[in-house]
């Protein structure tokens, strides 16, 4: 069930609480990386244009929950977003819920801004506390989650928050409605051919989400180092190839799924391959067809798989992409990755729906420029993954149907 959206919320002269994601990279008190500073406008600008309240919320890195440690202070974070406002963003007090923040957001009139401290702060985010979301409650006369990379926590600002806001409303933001709308919407009624392209470096993490989508999708592409897992299964020479040993039956389970589902699982037939794991290959890249040599190891799909690959993606009407197909950070070991972004953005040219997933294969359409030629491209990383799993989430879950 679709959920409703703050702009369908009458705001004005209201205390909007926005949970945002503002977990940005930051280095000796400079941000690295704004995006996910620049992603939350569009919400803060509906609020405050609309004469709302705007509280934001978030938390940044992983403090220790004892109380403030300045190189987790959101600080920097609140001075940016002035920045790009273009208007004061108060910053109140070094704790989020003491009474200076309390007096803060009393004080505050229509249209302003401002931004609690790193939520982190306090155990009680973590651990899902009444009395700590309590708190933060009581400034809220509407509750916003707009903080998707966190919808998959059940922390005191994603769920016990909204639980003790009974009554008033309870929306997703403009971020959180785009990734459901696509993640699940994908899922539940693709277009086909369906086409999944699961990579990255291990079997356990994806073996969800191969089970859940391998009877929906037409065919699963396999790549990165979990491929070589499968491989092994399979009985090919894998050399020194990365390999789950712990993980060779939940693969089986897979080959066999995909068998019984007449589901299409294909896995690379050639690999470019290293003698040693750094950004050289240790000096020796050999590309071997099915069987790797003793004493190379898999780094990226070869030439014929990223042919089959792109062959198969271009018939699609539907992909979800997860995870890349090769050590991606590495010249020598980016192409596979390269070509299947490219084949990704080339059909969504053509009309075909697709969405990548958070993390690494997010950072490599970026770094490839085809972020803005594919359809969606995820912001949470663990969240997007989940929801491939088929997973609901509570934080979204108990928030107003649309
Ligand atoms: P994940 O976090 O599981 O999505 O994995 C992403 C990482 O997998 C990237 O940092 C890649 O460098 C790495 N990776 C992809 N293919 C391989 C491979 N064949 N061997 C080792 N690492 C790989």
């Amino acid at each position: 069930m679709a959920k409703k959206t703050i702009d369908s919320v009458d705001v004005a002269g209201k205390r909007v609480l926005i949970r945002v994601d503002f977990n940005v990279p930051i280095d000796g008190g400079v941000i690295a990386d704004d995006r996910r500073i620049k992603a939350a406008l569009p919400t803060i600008n509906n609020v405050i244009e609309r004469g709302g309240k705007a509280i934001l919320c978030s938390h940044l890195g992983r403090p220790a929950g004892q109380g403030y440690e300045s190189k987790y202070s959101l600080k920097p974070v609140a001075d940016r977003l002035a920045e790009l406002l273009d208007k004061p963003v108060a910053f109140p007090s070094n704790d989020c819920i003491d009474e200076a923040a309390a007096e803060a957001v009393k004080n505050m009139i229509a249209g302003d801004v401002l931004l609690l401290e790193n939520l982190r702060f306090h155990a009680g985010e973590k651990q899902g506390d009444t009395d700590f979301a309590a708190k933060l409650a009581s400034y809220a006369d509407v509750y916003v989650n707009d903080a998707f990379g966190t919808c998959h926590r059940a922390h005191a600002s994603m769920v016990a928050v909204p639980k003790a806001l009974v009554g008033k409303p309870r929306v997703v933001g403009f971020l959180v409605e785009k990734e459901i709308r696509y993640l699940s919407e994908a899922l539940a009624l693709p277009a086909h051919p369906f086409v999944v392209v699961l990579g990255g470096v291990k079997v356990s993490d994806k073996m969800a989400a191969i089970e859940h989508l391998l009877p929906k999708a037409d065919a699963i592409l396999v790549g990165g180092a979990m491929a070589y897992t499968f491989l092994k299964v399979m009985g090919k020479d894998i050399g020194d190839s990365r390999v789950e040993e712990d993980r060779l039956d939940d693969a089986k389970r897979a080959i066999d799924l995909a068998a019984k589902l007449d589901a299409e699982l294909y896995l690379p037939r050639d690999h470019v391959c290293g003698k040693a794991f750094n950004d050289l290959g240790g000096g020796d890249i050999e590309v071997f067809g099915e069987h790797i040599k003793d004493g190379f190891m898999g780094l990226d799909i070869g030439p014929e798989t990223q042919s089959e690959y792109t062959r198969v993606i271009g018939d699609a009407k539907t992909v979800v992409w997860n995870g890349p197909m090769g050590v991606f950070e590495w010249r020598p070991f980016m192409v596979g990755t390269h070509q299947i972004a490219k084949a990704i953005a080339n059909v969504t040219d053509e009309g075909a729906t697709t969405i990548v997933g958070g993390g690494d294969s997010a950072a490599a359409v970026e770094k490839f420029g085809f972020a803005d030629r594919v359809s969606h491209v995820s912001t949470g990383g663990g969240a997007s993954l989940e929801m491939l799993e088929g997973k609901k989430f509570e934080a979204v879950e108990l928030l107003d149907d649309a």
